[in-house]
């Protein structure tokens, strides 16, 4: 019998579920990580106890009823949220997304069989050990997604089910197995049901896995049923950004960069992130890292000024700018960064050795206190000048200020 060490909160849920004289089980992800050898994150705990019973028996313990009306709720252990669900049949989807009725059952082969993969619908408990009805294990051996269940009716109860299978093979360096692959293709267009935080969220993991280049290359038609602004993109340039994330940090923003750069896209950047309802944060960083695409970052002064104006993580910017562009090395532009915080070089107006005040008193008024002031941060920068007050006056005057 496989036999795992599960933290002591989710040993204590599942001993308090059986002494009442119910089955529990962990389920999900975390034994599909478990067996592996990847991190467990979160563990999701599933019962033939009903909500209303489940309460009565985490009666001593604080409880959260936020998906109740779907069987779910979450019991406070150890200070830890574990969220455990009552055993259930999702039963006939009319919009491609939201099961018509969710009935709870007692028998854990109905719970197992509604789940999305075979991976991801094996049960464990330290009493029984692995329960595995759907062939799980051996699709884990094989590093298959397949579906629980015929595909077409699988993606057609829920289309996000077809993103989570590029998600999943992108984070584990699956296949997506043959027919289900085949029904994910055919269904696609109904993603187009599914809201858009809900993409997002399995978008942006699946760029941000390891793997996630080849499922890119192969499924290109999937992303473009939320992202159509990239079909414009030639093969060339599709396989191409894609050869050129695989090369790049595993990092979402910076990936979502190569992908309008490369695919010519960059223009559209900004409608597509506001099409993707994604936060403003992770928006700016994208569009910040493409309009700095072409930046010149020769040298030391260029690189002040760079760092002046980028808002993007230098690191991220260093590596999206050293992949798209094989003409700079990122470990310079580290350097140069590196050099210029050490040396405390002038990147800022509250840095400079002159002020607003300054001008004033020196008869300055109006806009052009503020542009005089850009004018002399800039020399500062691409060393024209040194940071004095006199040498700053001298050097505007010279410059027709
Ligand atoms: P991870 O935690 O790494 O994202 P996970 O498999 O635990 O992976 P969750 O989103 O936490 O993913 O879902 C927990 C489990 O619930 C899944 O393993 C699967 O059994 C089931 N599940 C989640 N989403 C769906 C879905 N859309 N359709 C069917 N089953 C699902
Ligand atoms: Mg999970």
């Amino acid at each position: 019998m496989i036999l795992f060490t599960l933290p002591g909160y989710v040993e204590t849920a599942i001993q308090t579920l059986n002494d009442a004289g119910h089955q529990a089980y962990t389920v999900g992800g975390a034994v599909r990580n478990a067996l592996l050898n990847r991190p467990v994150h979160d563990y999701d705990l599933t019962t033939d106890a009903t909500p209303e019973e489940m309460q009565q028996i985490f009666s001593a313990y604080r409880t959260i009823p936020t998906g109740i009306r779907h069987g779910t709720l979450t019991v406070l252990i150890d200070q830890v949220p574990l969220e455990i669900t009552t055993f259930r049949i999702d039963t006939s989807y009319q919009d491609h997304r939201h099961p018509d009725a969710v009935v709870f059952t007692r028998t854990l082969k109905e719970d197992c069989a509604r789940r999305d993969f075979t991976i991801n619908a094996m049960c464990y408990s330290p009493k029984e050990g692995l329960i595995d009805y759907y062939g799980g294990m051996d699709d884990l051996n094989a590093r298959i997604i397949r579906t629980v269940g015929n595909p077409e009716e699988r993606f057609t109860e829920d289309a996000l089910r077809i993103l989570r299978a590029l998600r999943l093979a992108a984070e584990l360096n699956f296949k997506i197995e043959q027919e289900t692959s085949k029904a994910l293709l055919d269904q696609c267009s109904t993603l187009s049901c599914i809201a858009a935080e809900r993409i997002d969220a399995e978008f942006l993991r699946m760029l941000k896995a390891e793997h996630c280049a080849p499922i890119l290359k192969q499924y290109r038609s999937v992303i473009e049923v939320f992202l159509p602004q990239l079909s414009s993109a030639t093969d060339e340039q599709w396989n191409h950004a894609c050869s050129l994330i695989a090369a790049s940090e595993c990092e979402e923003g910076e990936r979502l960069a190569i992908l309008f750069e490369e695919t010519g896209c960059a223009e559209q950047a900004s409608e597509c992130l506001s099409s993707m309802k994604v936060s403003s944060l992770f928006a700016n960083t994208v569009l910040d890292l493409l309009n700095h695409a072409d930046t010149p970052v020769k040298d030391r002064c260029d690189v002040r000024r760079l760092m002046h104006t980028l808002k993007a993580p230098f690191a991220m910017y260093a590596d999206f700018r050293s992949v798209i562009d094989p003409t700079v090395e990122k470990k310079n532009l580290l350097l140069y960064r590196g050099k210029i915080l050490r040396d405390q070089d002038v990147l800022q107006l509250n840095q400079l050795a002159l002020n607003g005040n300054d001008l004033k008193d020196a008869g300055y008024t109006g806009k052009l206190i503020a542009t005089a002031l850009d004018f002399a941060l800039n020399g500062v920068m691409g060393d024209k000048v040194i940071n004095r007050k006199e040498n700053l006056m001298a050097y505007l005057k010279t410059n027709g200020f």
